[in-house]
């Protein structure tokens, strides 16, 4: 099964496509993830990419498409996460898949309104070592509990979100026009708990998987 988790930025699509890695036995391929791996290694691609992502800006089209070609060699069963962020992307994922099945079953929508997005990013902690992310409204922990620390984003203060909820409003619509004519758009509402949004992903997925076997 190949999927896409397209939403705003903290609604919560990392979280989500851990479960559903977890629940379907997809790999979970975060963009997010895997660039500020190349930063901390500090790789050539991430010593080219860190004042980009610093400002909350997108890392250009070449590099990412070249990443997750390679991680789609590597893998059948994925879940994208982060990735494609623009028409183009989506495009070009689009005519790689058609070369290199499968293509894609399904694109989740995770929806979510602006002032949700701030509250949720700011107070949002991760963990340096598991990645696992807590808000501070429900979390008062010093650490996680695989003995990691728990940071702030370089990313995630308000002006910084404010940004990238301009960027990712302004790159959204044409991806979600693209995907509803392909007819693999599903929104899913993400103002919910995580249980809540699972529920509808979930139904979703069982809806196509089991006519498939
Ligand atoms: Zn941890």
């Amino acid at each position: 099964m190949r999927m896409v988790m397209l939403g705003a930025p903290g609604a919560g699509k990392g979280t989500q496509a851990r479960l559903v890695s977890t629940k379907y036995g997809a790999v979970h391929l975060s963009m997010g993830s895997i660039l500020r791996h190349e930063v901390a290694e500090q790789t050539e691609i991430g010593r080219s990419i860190r004042g980009t992502l610093s400002k909350g800006d997108m890392v250009e089209d070449g590099i990412v498409n070249m990443i997750i070609e390679n991680q789609l060699q590597r893998y059948e069963s994925v879940i994208l996460d982060g990735y494609p962020r623009t028409l183009l992307q989506a495009q070009h994922l689009d005519r790689y898949l058609k070369e290199h099945p499968p293509v894609l079953d399904v694109v989740f929508l995770l929806e979510l309104a602006v002032d949700s997005v701030i509250h949720r990013l700011s107070g949002r902690r991760v963990c340096d070592r598991c990645s696992k992310t807590y808000h501070i409204q429900f979390y008062r922990l010093e650490r996680c509990p695989c003995g990691g620390h728990l940071i702030q984003r370089e990313d995630d203060n308000p002006e910084t979100i404010r940004h990238r909820m301009e960027v990712y409003q302004a790159e959204i619509k044409p991806l979600r026009d693209f995907y509803e004519q392909c007819g693999l758009l599903y929104p899913i509402g993400a103002d919910q708990s995580v249980e809540g949004i699972f529920a509808d992903i979930s139904e979703v997925l069982d809806g196509i998987i089991l006519p498939k076997m």
